[in-house]
Order: structure tokens, then C-alpha cells, then sequence
């Protein structure tokens, strides 16, 4: 379904009704029972594993039409992501959905107690465009391995890749059970207006409000994967050229269009010069002397964003890079010094290929510079000291963090992703997806053996008394 004919009343009211439609089928399929079956689950999973290795090539072409992906990167954090998340996901089910006893008190002998992670029922996943499959298929990996059913609505930000996404999971995988719609704004609005049993929403602030709102009406549960600016602090003992080639890696991968990006640098003074410089040498080592143009470098989603990215180098100290190209949209890595805190580019995420570096004297200063903004959704650190990294990782809030490195968390299935206050709320990957699109439901069962009054009325004075 696609969102052209959306443009007359009429055509609204037929997809409101063709989402309807889906969602109705979905919920059928959900009550016959046929998704808390672990064999159906895996075959799912298995199939989905199927579609990423034979299409893989086709993927990789849609990724570069919508994000100039080169192969290798859309193979690291896309396709290679996602078969490891099946693999894992996969290799643990069993363990996952057995039943997880936990003790009974002695007023509740004899008797067990368990939990029981059982399916939620029908999730709504809402996609983003900068990853645009991996965040659509990842949150499908969990709400499977969970027994949902489960619509997928990829962003139309990214069409070449929701197009395929949508011509090719019906022929791999149970269409019952695992749908796809395609569109923006409008088919969004119709499909929140549907009583889900959860929605899974990755994207920017604005619209996860307007998703908890749309989810308030039906006391749907939701997952709101969302950004901010995540800071990255380097400390006086780091080692300042891995630092700075650990950086680059993670500010310029898709071109700086990553949530976890690091989003800026706070930086000792004493160290400062050494890690710029140490950072225009590995942008030039990983992207040649004309970066923009090379074949590794992504570009800008579209011109509103590539304008959105242009506006925040108004009246500031850009001191490397700045280069825009209209034509093939891209930015080259840009280096801004020391920017206002009340400039654009300070208030907003950048989501984009520029990197402020702000000096402070000290680690102490560097607190009330990254306490000034919400909650990130990740929080760099580069020291070798074990005390500054205690103190870093206990007084900062954030979503996740990572020491001496950027983004590299991400790697691990066994930590939980997402974010704490503005930068969303649920997490997901490996078993917290599991459990996250799973209702923990507890369980006590009682045998009739043995029966002590005790709790029962009329309460005589010698029971209050004791
Ligand atoms: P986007 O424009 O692709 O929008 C996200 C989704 O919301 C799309 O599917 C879109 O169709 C839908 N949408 C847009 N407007 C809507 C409306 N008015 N009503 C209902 N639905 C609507 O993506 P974006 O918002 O530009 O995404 C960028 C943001 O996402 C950044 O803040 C980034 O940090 C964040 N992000 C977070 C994660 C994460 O895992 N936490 C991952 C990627 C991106």
C-alpha cells in the first residue's frame, strides 16, 4: 500500500479501513494460538535469516539508493546486525520461554511460584529512516521470538528500502502473522488509531509523543527508541589516537545519522589540540583527502535534512571541513569549536556529519556541559583512569555506556538497548527484547494439604495481639 493515494478524502477512509483490514487479520491469526509455538516461531526466524542472506545484494542496493551505503557498512550495522540477532535469539528461545521459578514465602507454603513470559499479542513496529531496515526487522526478531504477530511500518523516508522490505517478507515469512504496510504521516495516524497490544516506535521526539498519546487511548504498552545528544568526553590520560580513530569510526558511519553517534566532544584542554589534530588525521586516514566524495562516505537523507545540518554552521567556528554538495546531498566531517550553549546546534541533536568540540579546563567542568541537556541516549568516556570512569558511570545518566570506544555496545546482544527519559524508554536486543515484547506474567499455585486459619476472619484477640 503506498501513501500516493492518500490525497482525497475518500482514499483516507480506504486505507483506514485496508489498515483495519491487516490489523483484524493479524488478530485472528493471533488467537488461533499458532505464534506461542516455539517450532512456529523458529521457522519464522529461520525464514527471516533465509530472506537476509538471499536477498542480500538487493538490500544492499536499496540501502545505498536511500543513505548512499556502501556494501561493507550496510552488510556491519544492517544485514550482518540482524543475522546476528536471529543467530543469538535462535541459539536462546528455549531458555527463554521456559517457565523462571522464584521462591515462596513460608505464609504462601506449600505452594511454587513462577513466571511466564507469554506473547503480548499485536505489536505495531514503526521504523526509522537512517537504519532502515535493521530497525524495522530487529524489533520483528523479538516480537517473533515473543509469539506476536506483528505489523511492520518502515519509513517512507527511506523508500527503496520499505519497498523492498514490503515485496519481500510475504514471500518469506508467515503473512498471517507478519505483515507489512508501507507509508508516512497519514497511514501512521490510521494504524496508531488501532488498539495494539504494543507499539514499537524508533524515531525522533516529537512524533514518540504523539505516539504515547495515540497508545494512551487504548492503554497500549509502547517502546519509544528515541535520540538526543550523546556526549563523548575525553579525559587528559586517554590515548589520544586511538581515541580519536574510535570517534571518527563512530561519528561518520552513515554519515553521522546514528542515534548513538557521539554527537559532540568535551574535551580537557590540556589535550585538546592533540585530539583535533588527531582527528582530522583519521578522517583523512579512513575517507582519503576528499571524504565526501569517497566511496565509504554516506550521504544526507534529503535536502530538508541537508539544509536542517547547513543552518546549524550559521555563526559559528567552523575550523575543518563544511563542504556541501546540493547535488549528491552530502555534507563533508565538519569540526566546530567551542559553540554557544544556546546556539542550534548545542539545543538540538545534530544527527548529521558535524562534531562541536567544546574545551573545558577540567573533568570537573565537563559535568554541568553534559548536565545541561536530557537524558542521552549514550555517553562516551575516554581515560585510562579507573576512578574517572567510576565516577563518570555513576553520576551521569544515560541510555547506555561505553568507555574507550564508540558505539561498540552495540555489538553485544546480551546488553540491553534504549534509552532514559527524553532519549525513549524500553530496551530491546537479545533477551531484553524478549522480555520486553513478553507479558511476565506471575504465577502461584497453592496445593489444599494444608490449610492454616490463621488469616482468615473473625479475627479473634489473640491474632492481632501476635
Ligand atoms: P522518521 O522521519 O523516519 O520518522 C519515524 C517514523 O515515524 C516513520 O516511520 C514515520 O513514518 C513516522 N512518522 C513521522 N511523522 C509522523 C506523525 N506525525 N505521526 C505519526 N507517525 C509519524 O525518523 P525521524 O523521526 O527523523 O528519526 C530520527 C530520530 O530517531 C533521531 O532523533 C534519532 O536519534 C532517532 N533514532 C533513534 C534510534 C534508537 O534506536 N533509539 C534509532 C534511530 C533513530
Amino acid at each position: 500500500m503506498s501513501e500516493s493515494s492518500t490525497s482525497s478524502g475518500e482514499h483516507l477512509q480506504e486505507n483506514a479501513g485496508q489498515c483495519a483490514a491487516v490489523y483484524e487479520q493479524l488478530k485472528s491469526s493471533f488467537d488461533t494460538g499458532k505464534t506461542f509455538d516455539l517450532s512456529w516461531r523458529k521457522s519464522q526466524l529461520d525464514a527471516l535469516k533465509r530472506l537476509l542472506e538471499n536477498e542480500s545484494e538487493s538490500l544492499q542496493d536499496a540501502l545505498y539508493k536511500d543513505l548512499g551505503k556502501c556494501k561493507t557498512e550496510s552488510w556491519v550495522s544492517e544485514i550482518g546486525f540482524l543475522l546476528n540477532d536471529i543467530k543469538h535469539t535462535v541459539k536462546h528461545l528455549k531458555s527463554w520461554v521456559k517457565p523462571r521459578k522464584v521462591s515462596t514465602p513460608l505464609a504462601a507454603q506449600p505452594g511454587k511460584s513462577y513466571i511466564i513470559a507469554e506473547p503480548l499479542g499485536t505489536v505495531l513496529v514503526i521504523g526509522a529512516w537512517n537504519y532502515p531496515l535493521q530497525l524495522v526487522l530487529a524489533p520483528c526478531v523479538a516480537a517473533i521470538a515473543a509469539g506476536n504477530c506483528v505489523l511492520l511500518k518502515p519509513s517512507e523516508l527511506a523508500p527503496a528500502t520499505s519497498a523492498l522490505i514490503q515485496k519481500l517478507i510475504p514471500r518469506y515469512l508467515d503473512n498471517s502473522a507478519i505483515a507489512v504496510i508501507e507509508g508516512g504521516k497519514a497511514i501512521t495516524t490510521d494504524l496508531l488509531a488501532l488498539s495494539w497490544d504494543h507499539i514499537f516506535y524508533t524515531g525522533g521526539e516529537t512524533v514518540g509523543k504523539i505516539v504515547m498519546q495515540a497508545a494512551a487511548q487504548h492503554l497500549s504498552s509502547v517502546t519509544l527508541e528515541l535520540g538526543g545528544k550523546s556526549p563523548c568526553l575525553v579525559e587528559r590520560s586517554a590515548d589520544i589516537a586511538v581515541t580519536a580513530r574510535r570517534i571518527v569510526w563512530g561519528k561518520w558511519m552513515n554519515c553521522g545519522q546514528t542515534c548513538v553517534a557521539p554527537d559532540y566532544v568535551v574535551v580537557e584542554a590540556c589535550v585538546k589540540d592533540a585530539l583535533v589534530q588527531a582527528i582530522k588525521a583519521e578522517i583523512r586516514e579512513q575517507y582519503g583527502k576528499s571524504p565526501a566524495s569517497s566511496e565509504d562516505y554516506g550521504k544526507i537523507i534529503n535536502t530538508r535534512h541537508l539544509q536542517r545540518l547547513e543552518s546549524y554552521l550559521e555563526g559559528v567556528t567552523v575550523i575543518s571541513g563544511g563542504q556541501v554538495d546540493h547535488e549528491n546531498c552530502t555534507m563533508a566531517p565538519t569540526l566546530v569549536e567551542n559553540p554557544a550553549a544556546d546556539s542550534a546546534i548545542m539545543r538540538e541533536e545534530i544527527f548529521g556529519p558535524i562534531l562541536p568540540i567544546i574545551t573545558t579546563t577540567q573533568l570537573s567542568d565537563m559535568l554541568p556541559v553534559i548536565k545541561a541537556q536530557p537524558k542521552p541516549l549514550a555517553l562516551y568516556l575516554f581515560t585510562t583512569s579507573k576512578s574517572v570512569e567510576q565516577r563518570i558511570v555513576r553520576q551521569v545518566s544515560a541510555g547506555s555506556v561505553c568507555i574507550n570506544d564508540t558505539m561498540m555496545f552495540m555489538t553485544n546482544p546480551d546488553l540491553p538497548f534504549g534509552g532514559v527519559g527524553a532519549s525513549g524508554m524500553g530496551r530491546y536486543h537479545g533477551k531484553a527484547g524478549f522480555d520486553e515484547l513478553s507479558h511476565l506474567k506471575a504465577v502461584m499455585s497453592r496445593k489444599f494439604w494444608m490449610d492454616i486459619k490463621v488469616r482468615y476472619a473473625p479475627f479473634s484477640n489473640w491474632k492481632l495481639a501476635a
